[in-house]
């Protein structure tokens, strides 16, 4: 059986169904700041049916999906893989310096 749809593609964060069902996200550990350009949601909805409210989306570069950035000097948590000789890879979480850190912020 056919079903409505009503689908409306997002060219970024700013269209007005971007944020259609993706909730904010809490802040996690010692993160400063909302993201600037998902404004906290860690992801936007690059296509949504209005319908259904199935959508596709893609992750917040600028945060890496935290919603939350860090603009003092505390490193922020990746997750990422590591590889090593003779094991099956895992899952780590890797601690680096942010890209967003602010030289004029006062901690
Ligand atoms: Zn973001």
């Amino acid at each position: 059986m056919a079903h409505d749809s009503r689908i409306v593609t997002c060219t970024g964060p700013q269209d007005p169904h971007a944020f259609d069902g993706i909730p904010l996200l809490p802040r996690s550990g010692a993160l400063d700041r909302v993201c600037p350009l998902c404004a906290g949601h860690g992801q936007w909805n690059v296509e949504i049916d209005l319908a259904s409210q199935r959508s596709k989306r893609c992750l917040c570069g600028k945060c890496d999906g935290r919603g939350w950035i860090e603009t003092g000097d505390d490193p922020v948590p990746s997750p990422d893989i590591e590889c090593a000789p003779g094991e099956a890879p895992r899952w780590i979480t890797r601690l680096a310096p942010s890209d967003d850190r602010d030289p004029d912020a006062a901690d």
